[in-house]
Parts: structure tokens; C-alpha cells; sequence
């Protein structure tokens, strides 16, 4: 697959040529590395130094469309002010962006599920009508019947889902084919 890194940025961003499609969730949920295997290319990196404030990375994908990286949120040892700047950055993001957004995928840890944080960017991304994916992340480490459980607990929140593992490459060909 063709991928361009343009860049990181805060407050001004890439002319919207393209639509785009954001990657977001909390920190350690395994962005970096699924953004790496969807692409097949080591483009983001996995995290070296959680809860450092990040920037916005932006991709440019098969000439078609911007993947759009943003910081995770909800790393325990994020300062006050660390979390406000996350904040500031994200509104000033999504009122700049919001009619460039195709969608976003909210990456959700298998192993973890829903916490209080997701449910307030799901809260967020419905009060902005902004359309998103759940993305599942780490299914390898679920058994059977957690993963049915899961399967079941989404299905009844109406959401559209996809289940992924990086570790035993599930679930790529269906993020694309949203995605590109
Ligand atoms: P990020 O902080 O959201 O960018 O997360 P990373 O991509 O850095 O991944 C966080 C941790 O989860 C790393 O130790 C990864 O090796 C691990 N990880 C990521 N994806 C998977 C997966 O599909 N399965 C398993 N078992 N571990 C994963």
C-alpha cells in the first residue's frame, strides 16, 4: 500500500483534499501497532513513552485518503495539564475537522472493554454526529466465550464493530474495505 507521512500537527492541518478517517482511543490500546499491520508499514510507532503529550499524525493513504493518528488518551500518569492540552487539542481538532471526518474508529481494548473514558468519546462523537467504527483490539487474548460475550454487548449497543488482532493478523481486510 502507498503511505505518506505529511506530518504532525496541533492547530493547523492539511488541506482537505481528501476525507479522512481518525484512529482513536486510549493509550496502550494498540493503535500504533494497527496502524502498522493495516498499512504494512512500520509508519506509526508503537509506544515508547505513554502520556507524553503527541501530536496529530496525519497519513496520506493510496493517494485517496488521510489516516489520521491522534493521541491516546487515559494514560495513569498523565498530569492535569498534560490531559487539558489533550482536551483543547481534540475540541480545536474536531470543530476544524468535522465536515472532513468520513469516520472515526474507536479502538477498544478486547481484554478491557468499554470504560468510562470511551463511553465519554463515544458521548462526544455522537453529540458531534461524527460516524464511527468500534474496533476491537487484542482479540487473541480473549477466549471464545469472551469473545462471544463481547459480540453480544455490542450487538445490542447497535454499534458497527470489527474485531482485530494484530498478534494473529485478524480482522485487516475488513478494516480496509471501510477504510480505502
Ligand atoms: P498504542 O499506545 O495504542 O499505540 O499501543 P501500541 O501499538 O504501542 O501497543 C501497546 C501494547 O499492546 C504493545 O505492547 C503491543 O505489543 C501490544 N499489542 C498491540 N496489538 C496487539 C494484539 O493484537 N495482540 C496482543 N496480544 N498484543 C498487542
Amino acid at each position: 500500500m502507498k503511505v505518506e507521512f505529511l506530518g504532525s500537527f496541533k492547530d493547523k492541518f492539511p488541506y482537505p483534499r481528501y476525507k479522512e478517517v481518525v484512529f482513536c482511543g486510549r493509550s496502550n490500546v494498540g493503535k500504533s501497532s494497527l496502524i502498522n499491520f493495516i498499512t504494512g508499514r512500520n509508519v506509526a510507532r508503537v509506544s515508547k513513552t505513554p502520556g507524553k503529550t503527541r501530536l496529530i499524525n496525519y497519513f496520506l493513504l493510496e493517494d485517496k485518503i488521510y489516516l489520521v493518528d491522534v493521541p491516546g488518551y487515559g494514560y495513569a500518569s498523565t498530569s492535569k495539564a498534560q490531559q487539558r492540552e489533550w482536551k483543547r487539542m481534540m475540541e480545536n481538532y474536531f470543530k476544524k475537522r468535522k465536515e472532513n471526518i468520513d469516520k472515526v474508529f474507536l479502538l477498544i481494548d478486547g481484554r478491557i472493554g468499554f470504560t468510562e473514558l470511551d463511553n465519554m468519546m463515544i458521548d462526544w462523537l455522537r453529540y458531534l454526529s461524527i460516524p464511527f467504527v468500534i474496533v476491537f483490539t487484542k482479540v487473541d487474548k480473549l477466549t471464545q466465550s469472551e469473545l462471544a460475550k463481547l459480540k453480544n454487548s455490542i450487538k445490542s449497543a447497535g454499534y458497527k464493530y470489527v474485531m482485530t488482532s494484530v498478534k494473529e493478523g485478524v480482522g485487516k481486510k475488513e478494516l480496509l474495505s471501510l477504510l480505502i
